[in-house]
């Protein structure tokens, strides 16, 4: 099963993520977390993309696309893989095409997980008060910016993976385990 978790900062993609990869047995992908993990590490890596997640920017589509290039080669990535904040523009969604088409591999679903955006605002900021700050870029300045990141560079991909008859859209504002619900029938639909 290879899947793609499309939405805002806040939407639900992470818990998702970690509920389907207990369903499916397939890993999570998530660019987010290489990220902070470099950044933590102070990795070169980590070191050039530090000011630029700290502002709410995207990282550039080299960087991200090297990383995700080099995870899908590894072998607990073969039975398939849930990502996670990958890709977030058109260009990075035409590189991961080229990737799988070398692999002779196929998407089974994107999912878009939609809330609006009073919810993700107050879901990010409940999410810094339970992190302990762990994220410098959930506040509320930041993420501002980075919901008009993704109306601007990352909602255009609903159209291509439409065109594509692979969308399923979920709503993200009920409970979690109902959208889990409504992921899985529509994956297995
Ligand atoms: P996330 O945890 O998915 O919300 O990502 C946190 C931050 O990491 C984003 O605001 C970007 O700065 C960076 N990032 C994560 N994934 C990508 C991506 N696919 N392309 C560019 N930047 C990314």
């Amino acid at each position: 099963m290879r899947l793609i978790l499309l939405g805002p900062p806040g939407a639900g993609k992470g818990t998702q993520a970690k509920i389907l990869v207990d369903a499916y047995g397939i890993p999570q992908l998530s660019t987010g977390d290489i990220l902070r993990s470099a950044i933590a590490a102070k990795t070169p890596l980590g070191i050039e993309a530090k000011a630029i997640v700290d502002r709410g920017d995207l990282v550039s589509d080299a960087i991200v696309n090297g990383i995700v290039s080099e995870r899908l080669d590894a072998d607990d990535c073969k039975p398939g893989f849930i990502l996670d904040g990958f890709p977030r523009t058109i260009a990075q969604a035409e590189a991961l095409d080229r990737m799988l088409l070398d692999k002779g591999a196929k998407l089974d679903a994107v999912i878009e997980i939609k809330a609006d955006a009073d919810e993700l605002v107050r879901r990010v900021i409940q999410r810094a008060k339970e992190s302990g700050g762990a994220r410098t870029d959930d506040n509320e300045d930041v993420l501002r910016k980075r919901l008009g990141v993704y109306q601007d560079q990352t909602a255009p991909l609903v159209a291509y993976y439409s065109d594509k008859g692979l969308i399923r859209t979920v709503d993200g504002m009920a409970p979690v385990d109902e959208v889990t619900a409504a992921i899985k029938a529509s994956i297995d639909h």
